[in-house]
């Protein structure tokens, strides 16, 4: 795993990095539609591809880059070492981070997912936690998270909300475990967010992994049953839970197993902090200061403007099947 930030790509520039690409982050201001990528192969002609802005998740703080209006988006690569951007000129490119995800360390194979349980630890808050922990979550080690590069501070908050995005990555994706990884390296090293921002991702398959580090054998929490504060919704970060669908959610749904997985995974949360998914509250940010008045289960859109979840998610559905999930 690798990834050098090129600063103030000019459109019409050739674009060249170190090493093969295997994804793109780039951060522009300007109007949201407009900006294309092309990468180059030898003998071949560029294709271009529209960039629509993603997630985009940041921090709680005005001073977090990605917290202003800026857009920022993740393209994969083709694994060429040369691109060029299109774009006009009411639109300028700060940066675009080039990454190599092939190099990493190795993964420890899937198939050893575990449940929270399995692990052992501390586990203080025990019956509430019976369907979070029944769920099998792929853990950080199984995905190959380079734990050198998660260098947070962890604070822990109890749970007010739960919120739900997608990676706005290609639907077709071959490779989500690569994907995943893209993710972390961009926002543990290059977003300064020393870690991943969500909580939790689930891939088209149904697969649920651990997203950002809670340093116990217990996803996400604490032995007191509290959540790791993340960085995917700014404003909205100190004890609401992020979950991402890997994919993009704006032409087509969730596909279904990833929707049945993601219900599950709501629905255990749900229980666990003792959440009305189809309630209303007063969510209160201690590191603001700020209190507004949200749903306690919805997409990133329904905390601030963005088009993260996705125009297919259908967060009225979605809050029906938890509600349904938690009743049965
Ligand atoms: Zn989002």
């Amino acid at each position: 795993m690798r990834s050098v930030v090129l600063q103030q790509p000019s459109a019409g520039a050739v674009q060249r990095s170190p090493f093969p690409i295997t994804a793109v982050q780039l951060l522009w201001t300007g109007p949201a539609g407009g900006l294309h990528i092309g990468f180059v192969r030898e003998k071949r002609s560029t294709v271009w591809t529209p960039v629509t802005p993603g997630c985009p998740c940041g921090g709680d703080r005005a001073a977090d880059p990605a917290a202003s209006s800026r857009h920022q988006a993740l393209v994969l690569g083709d694994e060429s070492r040369v691109f060029e951007l299109r774009h006009p000129q009411s639109i300028d490119v700060l940066s675009a981070v080039v990454v190599d995800t092939v190099h990493g360390p190795p993964r420890t194979g899937l198939a050893s997912t575990g449940r929270p349980t399995d692990r052992g630890g501390a586990a203080a808050v025990e019956e509430p936690f019976r369907a979070f922990r029944s769920l099998d979550i792929v853990r950080r080690a199984d995905w190959g998270a380079q734990e050198t590069k998660a260098t947070a501070s962890r604070d822990f908050s109890p749970v007010q909300a739960l919120t739900v995005h997608h990676t706005a990555t290609p639907a077709n994706d071959p490779d989500p475990v690569r994907t995943l990884r893209t993710i972390h390296e961009l926002h543990a090293v290059h977003n300064g967010w020393g870690d991943i921002g969500y909580h939790f991702l689930v891939d088209p398959s149904g697969r649920i992994y651990e997203g950002r580090s809670s340093g116990t054998a217990t996803p996400g929490h604490n032995a007191a049953g509290e959540i790791v504060g993340g960085f995917h919704t700014a404003g909205f970060n100190t004890g609401n839970i992020g979950i991402a669908l890997l994919g993009t959610m704006t032409d087509r749904p969730p596909a279904a197993p990833a929707l049945r997985s993601l219900t599950r995974l709501l629905a255990g949360l749900a229980r666990a902090h003792g959440i009305d998914p189809q309630a209303g509250i007063m969510y209160a940010n201690p590191v603001t200061g700020a209190a507004s008045r949200i749903l306690a289960l919805d997409g990133h859109g329904g905390r601030t403007s963005t088009e993260c979840p996705g125009a297919r998610t259908d967060m009225e559905l979605l809050r029906q099947a938890v509600a349904d999930e938690l009743g049965a």
